[in-house]
């Protein structure tokens, strides 16, 4: 079966048990993945979706078929389950990693890149900013200290061997 485009319809469809919490549109229905994103199932065709490709597909011009490419949550959207095309971007994975890893050192983060603990001893807020919003990342005591920083730069070289 080929992957065709959604159309109009299927937003018409969306919109109609979906939430509107603080700009984030949130779908009712469908489920939702261990990853926390939203899927539903458009029994017709057959086909899995997540809402949110759907909606890049339909808003943003995302091509379902070029795999290289996928649809990240900007970092000021709170929700994986969100289908708002305008908290949406389609970047690549890597994109997708950064902004975890700052959303991460915001509030979930627990471990630093080095798998220190970030205790409340261990850990320093630094004032960042992105796309024009500021922000605190995390960053660990341990690694900014210069015994440690030796021990990251030897343990980098032996991964590079
Ligand atoms: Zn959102
Ligand atoms: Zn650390």
């Amino acid at each position: 079966m080929a992957l065709r485009d959604f159309e109009v319809e299927t937003i018409e469809l969306l919109w109609r048990d979906t939430d509107f919490i603080n700009g984030c549109w949130i779908y009712r229905a469908g489920w939702t993945t261990d990853s926390g994103y939203k899927k539903i199932s458009l029994g017709h065709r057959k086909l899995e979706e997540f809402v949110h490709r759907i909606s890049a597909n339909v808003f943003l011009g995302l091509s379902l078929y070029d795999k290289t490419l996928q649809v990240n949550h900007k970092i000021e959207c709170p929700r994986k389950d969100c289908w708002n095309p305008s908290h949406l971007y389609i970047g690549t994975n890597a994109d997708n990693m950064r902004d975890r890893y700052l959303l991460g050192g915001y509030k979930k983060k627990k471990f630093c890149i080095n798998g220190h603990f970030f205790s409340e001893e261990n850990t320093r807020l630094v004032p960042r900013t992105r796309n024009g919003k500021i922000y605190k990342e995390k960053t660990c005591k341990i690694c900014n200290s210069d015994s440690s920083n030796r021990y990251r730069k030897k343990k980098r070289g032996t991964l590079h061997e």
